[in-house]
């Protein structure tokens, strides 16, 4: 380029409007003459197919080339005394030199060099015999002919195309070839140079993109969206834009392109501008992928949701020059997808993000550290299932709905989200609170509101609160467990209908301690009662006579990693997990043994009271179970008291009454334990078969702080008295409490103040000691 060249250039590069321009170089060429008359510089806007380039660089480079060689041939004939023969062997293109007539076709009498004939993969004997027109491709035959008549015509000097010659194996072969008229001064009529140059990669490249070009056209045009070009800027400047613009979007696309209506920037949504920004920055610096979902706007002002694929077009420096992809209208599929997620998402029956989302929000939630308290508060509505049970699902389904409206008003956006984790269990998730008050206040406010809300239905529940920590955020699963845990701590406090606990560390031992003493009871059970496991009896004194008449069997556990464990921590397990049942069959005979020892002594008519639990008392076959131990053992049953806390009686049940029967009929006492601290009426116990009540230690501790006429103790033997029960009363402890036990009444006396329950051995050393 000359300097005015240069300047032209640098003008459209000052002027900003061009920048995606590359300067290409042509060579104008005069085929004739085969010179290089000179070059035409040009800028291409290379946006469309900066792929042509390449093509277009070998085709300049062979076309040079062939001139190149012609002209080193010229000049070694001329300059240096190389035979013609020598160089028109040796050239690196294929030439042939015809003498032929006008009225001769073929190739007779033509020079033919090595390279022609290794282009054309044929001998020279073959060239000769065929000519040129049977080994060229049909096709190309088609449009050569005109060309060589008009050569043979006089009418032009030469020719130059693109063609295919067959092989001999019947392949073909792409040239390039130069058909030129000979002036030479030899006498025949008409002669002619013909220059060939394998051609073969250039054009497959051609022909690769051709078809490229052609399947692209045709996606284009059928993709339901648009592909784009864009410059990487803010304003993703358009530089091409395919013609699904139009459906995508609403606007055409030379309203698009070059921003001249307006920018794309302003068709993506607010809220994803910066997220797809973010995305291309990182997929630009890893020299990636990008594809992203994101909703735009069309001119109609509707939302649409699209998917975006593409990738940063870079520079030799790898530097990005521009942006390239397609973008996918995925509204249809989105609908679909947001109902199934949706559902996925979501309880049934309330209408709440369920459990699933719940764990997923947590995972990202959690790992998130941003420093921001967090905590998941439970709310454990166990109850509704008697309610299920009484009226049917529609109907807790329907107090469901209504628990989880009320609870939706007291969610707040972004910060407490709630849950309905499954059918019965709510739970909301808290972030970005101040400090334990906070969840306390809420709690009390949850609680309030069900109150009100489950008034009627009298359902209760518990809430159960698990702050997250460094020590716990890893294992949601885990936190989730605890909150139940909690919860149900809670609803087991009896403090008001909708306690609430927080799940601490002392809980999270108290569980572990729980689970260790299950299993050492499981051991005793398989190994049907072992030396952790054992009796501890106490006396009971008749007052009338101070004599012991019956001594209670007390369990006892002590394991080496719990220590001594009180059967107020293990009996509750053992109950739970039914344990009970084999547990209290090992104490039955156990007790047993201890009045065959006590029978061995010589003291035949002192009893023992055995602890029934309501799991061994209300299963079937108990009955039948003792006494078939009771014969095997050969026990007197009137020496057998079983004693069964008062909370029992509450209950009403029928079998009860039919059980309790069945013992008194067998001969075996009943005593109610715990008298005074359950809800049972002492009339309903004279129609049971009760033989004896046990006034709770409560009772008697009061008798040492309240003046005599306050308590109600004698009240309670005096009335038990007139309905044929007898009374002993438990926890003595002071002499004091002896003598106003006597005064009003009472039958028996069992306390620390006569004995702590001891092992059997010492029990029985005792009779004769207290006895004297
Ligand atoms: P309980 O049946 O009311 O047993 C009386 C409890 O009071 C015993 O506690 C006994 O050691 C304690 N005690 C007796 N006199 C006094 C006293 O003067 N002062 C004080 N402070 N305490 C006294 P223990 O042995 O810890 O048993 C606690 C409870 O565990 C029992 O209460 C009973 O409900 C249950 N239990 C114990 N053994 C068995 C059993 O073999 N089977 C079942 N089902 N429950 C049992
Ligand atoms: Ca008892
Ligand atoms: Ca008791």
């Amino acid at each position: 380029p000359n300097m005015d060249g240069f300047q032209v250039i640098d003008k459209i590069r000052a002027s900003g409007r061009l920048k995606n321009f590359r300067i290409i170089v042509l060579t104008n060429h005069d085929e004739m003459e085969n010179e290089v008359k000179g070059l035409i510089l040009g800028a291409v806007d290379y946006i469309r197919k900066p792929i042509h380039m390449e093509s277009l660089k070998l085709r300049i480079d062979i076309h040079i080339e062939q001139l190149r060689i012609i002209r080193e041939m010229e000049n070694s004939l001329r300059e240096k005394s190389v035979t013609f023969d020598t160089l028109f062997q040796q050239a690196p293109i294929g030439i042939t030199i015809s003498y032929g007539s006008k009225h001769n076709e073929n190739m007779e009498n033509a020079l033919i060099n090595s390279t022609f004939e290794n282009i054309t993969g044929r001998s020279k004997e073959d060239l000769v015999r065929l000519g040129w027109g049977d080994i060229t491709h049909p096709d190309d035959l088609r449009d050569e002919l005109p060309k060589y008549q008009l050569l043979l015509a006089g009418k032009i000097d030469g020719y130059s195309m693109d063609k295919r010659y067959i092989k001999s194996d019947g392949s073909t072969v792409w040239v390039h070839i130069v058909v030129s008229r000979l002036y030479e001064t030899n006498d025949l009529e008409f002669n002619h140079i013909c220059l060939i140059q394998d051609i073969s990669l250039r054009k497959n490249i051609e022909l690769a993109l051709e078809e490229s070009e052609r399947a692209k056209s045709v996606l284009l045009s059928h993709l339901p969206g648009m592909a784009y070009r864009s410059d990487y800027d803010p304003s993703w400047t358009m530089r091409f834009v395919s013609g699904g613009c139009e459906k995508l979007t609403g606007y055409k696309p030379e309203d698009i392109k070059d921003n001249s209506k307006l920018e794309f920037a302003e068709l993506i949504t607010e809220a994803y501008r910066k997220p797809l920004r973010d995305k291309w920055a990182q997929v630009i610096a890893d020299k990636g992928k990008f594809e992203y979902e994101y909703e735009i706007i069309t001119s109609e002002g509707e939302k649409k949701w699209v998917l975006e694929m593409g990738e940063g077009v870079y520079n030799e420096n790898g530097e990005v020059e521009a942006l390239e992809g397609i973008i996918l209208d995925i509204s249809q599929r989105k609908k679909m997808e947001n109902s199934f997620k949706y559902q996925s998402e979501h309880d049934e029956i309330t209408g709440l993000y369920n459990l699933r989302y719940l764990e997923r929000l947590l995972v990202e939630e959690l790992s998130a550290d941003n420093g921001l308290k967090k905590a998941v508060v439970g709310i454990n509505l166990s109850s509704i299932q008697s309610v299920t049970k009484a009226y049917g699902f529609h109907y807790a389904h329907d107090l469901s709905r209504r628990v989880a409206e009320a609870l939706r008003l007291m969610a707040m956006e972004g910060n407490r989200i709630l849950f309905n984790a499954y059918s019965t269990n709510f739970i909301y998730y808290l972030k970005d609170y101040i400090s334990k008050d906070d969840l306390i206040d809420f709690c009390e406010e949850i609680s309030e509101r069900l109150s009100s809300v489950l008034a009627i239905e009298r359902i209760t529940g518990g809430i159960g609160i698990v702050e997250i920590d460094d020590y716990n955020k890893e294992d949601i699963e885990k936190i989730l467990r605890n909150v139940l845990v909690a919860s149900e701590q809670a609803i087991n406090s009896f403090e008001k209908d909708f306690a609430f606990r927080f799940y601490t560390k002392g809980l999270e031992e108290k569980l572990i301690r729980e689970e260790h003493i299950k299993h050492r009871m499981v051991r005793i059970v398989e190994d049907g009662g072992n030396p952790e496991f054992y009796l501890n009896f106490q006396p009971i004194i008749d007052l009338r006579t101070n004599r012991i008449i019956n001594f209670e069997a007390l369990a006892r556990l002590s394991c080496e990693d719990c220590g001594f464990v009180s059967p107020l921590e293990f009996i509750p397990i053992a109950e739970k997990t039914k344990l009970i049942i084999p547990l209290g069959e090992i104490i039955i005979i156990e007790s047993f043994r201890f009045l065959e020892a006590l029978r061995r002594n010589g003291f035949d008519h002192i009893g023992v009271s055995i602890n029934i639990s309501v799991i061994q008392l209300l299963r079937k076959g108990f009955v039948a179970g003792v006494m078939e131990i009771m014969k095997h053992m050969e026990i007197d049953p009137g020496l057998v008291t079983f004693e069964i806390t008062e909370s029992v009686f509450g209950m009403n049940n029928g079998d009860l009454n039919e059980i309790l029967e069945e013992l008194s009929e067998i001969g075996i006492r009943i005593a109610i334990d715990d008298f005074g601290t359950g809800y049972s009426s002492l009339a309903r116990e004279r129609e049971l078969s009760v033989s004896c009540l046990k006034i709770d230690k409560s009772f008697i501790d009061k008798l040492m702080i309240l003046k005599i006429e306050e308590t109600i103790t004698s009240d309670i033997v005096s009335m038990a008295h007139k309905l044929g029960h007898y009374v002993v009363a438990e926890g003595v402890e002071h002499k004091e409490q002896v003598e106003y036990l006597k005064d009003c009444g009472c039958d028996m006396v069992q306390g620390y103040f006569i004995s702590k329950p001891m092992d059997g051995n010492s029990a029985i050393e005792f009779i004769g000691k207290y006895e004297g």
